[in-house]
C-alpha cells in the first residue's frame, strides 16, 4: 500500500527547488526534472515538487506512514533553511508523531556483566523492516511524561525544558509478536544505564525505525565496539550463507555473545579496531567494509577505508557515541 500526503509551500518555486535539491544532495540523492517540477526517489518513497497555477506544492508518497513522516520531516527541514514552510493537508494537530510508539518495559535482564537486555511490549511491528535502529525516548523522572506531537503544520514538536526527553539510539536485537528486545551496553553515569535499574513497568517512546539495514554482500569486513555488537549480531545473522570475510568486535570476553554467522566469515575479538581495519586487505570484486564505534575512531576509520581505495558505496563508518 502507498501512503501519500500533499503540502502547499510558502516559497517561490525557485527557492523551494534549490532548498530541496540542497537537502537531498546532502544524502547523495538526485532530483530529476519533470514537467512543471522536480522528482526524487527517497528511501523507497518519492517526493514531487510541482509549480504552476495552483502555486508551489509538494507531494510525498511512501510505502508506510513512518516513511511518509520521515519524508515530511525532511521537506520541512529543507525549507527551514530558506525561511519557508510546508503546510500539509490532513494534519491532526496534537496527535502523537506517526513514527512514535509508546511501549511498556516488560523486563530488564542482565545478560552479561556489561549488558542489560530490555524487552518492551506494544505496537512494534514496524521495527521489523526499514532500519535496524530507533531512538528510545526516556522522560525525566518525577513529572508526567510529554511526547512529540504534531503542530498545525504537521511537524513534530518536542517537549523542552524540564520535560525534555533523553533520546539515545539503539538497535533492534530481536523482535516477536508484540515485543522488541534491545541490548544496552552499561557504562558508569550514563542515563540509560541508570534508567534501566528501575525501568520495568515504565512507559517509553520508540521513534523509528531508521538507519542502516542488513547487508547482503558476498564479502564483508565488520568492525564494532560494544555499542555496535547488537548491529553486528543482526548483520552476521542476515548475511547470505556463502558470504566470506571477517568481523572484529571490541568486546570483553565475558560479554561476547554466541553469534550466528556464515562459516566463511571469521569472528575475532580485538582491543584495537583501527589496527584490525588497517590489517584487513580489501579484495577486488564485491566487498563491503562497515565500522561503528566512538565518533573520532569512526572518522579515522573512514580515512583508512578511503586510503584502501574503497568507493562510498562499499563502506560505512558510523560514530555510535562521542567521548565528552
Ligand atoms: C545507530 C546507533 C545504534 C546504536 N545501538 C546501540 C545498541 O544497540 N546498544 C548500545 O548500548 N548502544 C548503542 N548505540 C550507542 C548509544 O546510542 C550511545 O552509547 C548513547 O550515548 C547511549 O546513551 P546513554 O544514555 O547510555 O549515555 P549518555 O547519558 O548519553 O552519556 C553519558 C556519558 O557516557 C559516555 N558514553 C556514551 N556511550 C559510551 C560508551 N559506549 N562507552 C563509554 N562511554 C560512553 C558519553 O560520552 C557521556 O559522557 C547506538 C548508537 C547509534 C548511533
Amino acid at each position: 500500500m502507498t501512503e501519500s500526503i500533499a503540502a502547499r509551500i510558502t516559497l517561490p518555486a525557485e527557492a523551494a527547488a534549490s532548498a530541496l535539491r540542497r537537502h537531498l544532495a546532502f544524502y547523495e540523492i538526485e532530483c530529476e526534472e519533470i514537467a512543471g517540477g522536480l522528482r526524487a526517489t527517497v528511501w523507497g518513497g518519492t517526493l514531487r515538487l510541482l509549480w504552476g497555477d495552483g502555486g508551489v506544492r509538494v507531494i510525498a508518497e511512501a510505502p508506510d506512514m513512518t516513511m511518509l513522516f520521515a519524508l515530511q520531516e525532511g521537506v520541512a527541514h529543507a525549507l527551514d533553511h530558506e525561511g519557508g514552510t510546508a503546510i500539509w493537508e490532513q494534519v491532526t494537530e496534537g496527535a502523537l508523531a506517526p513514527n512514535l510508539s509508546l511501549v511498556r518495559v516488560e523486563s530488564v535482564t542482565q545478560i552479561s556483566p556489561g549488558y542489560r537486555r530490555i524487552r518492551v511490549v506494544g505496537d512494534v511491528e514496524r521495527f521489523e523492516a526499514n532500519g535496524l535502529h530507533f531512538r528510545v525516548l526516556i522522560p525525566p523522572d518525577g513529572i508526567a511524561p510529554e511526547w512529540p506531537r504534531l503542530d498545525a503544520n504537521g511537524r513534530a514538536r518536542w517537549p523542552e525544558g524540564a520535560a525534555e526527553l533523553h533520546r539515545p539510539a539503539f538497535t533492534t536485537r530481536a523482535l516477536g509478536d508484540g515485543w522488541l528486545d534491545f541490548d544496552v551496553f552499561l557504562h558508569e553515569g550514563a542515563r540509560t544505564t541508570e534508567w534501566s535499574k528501575t525501568a520495568v513497568g515504565k512507559t517509553v517512546g520508540l521513534i523509528g525505525p531508521g538507519g542502516g539495514w542488513l547487508i547482503e554482500d558476498s564479502w564483508v569486513a565488520l568492525f564494532g565496539d560494544e555499542t555496535a555488537l547488537p548491529a553486528i549480531a543482526r548483520m552476521l545473522a542476515g548475511l547470505p550463507r556463502e558470504a566470506q570475510g571477517c568481523a572484529y568486535l571490541k568486546v570483553a570476553e565475558c560479554d561476547m555473545q554466541d553469534l550466528a554467522h556464515p562459516p566463511g566469515v571469521r569472528l575475532a575479538r580485538t582491543d584495537d579496531l583501527l589496527s584490525a581495519l588497517l590489517r584487513t586487505e580489501a579484495p577486488t570484486g564485491p566487498r563491503r567494509f562497515w565500522f561503528a564505534a566512538e565518533k573520532s575512531e569512526a572518522t579515522r576509520a573512514r580515512e583508512l577505508m578511503k586510503a584502501k581505495g574503497l568507493a562510498k558505496t562499499e563502506m560505512v563508518a558510523a560514530g555510535y557515541w562521542s567521548r565528552d
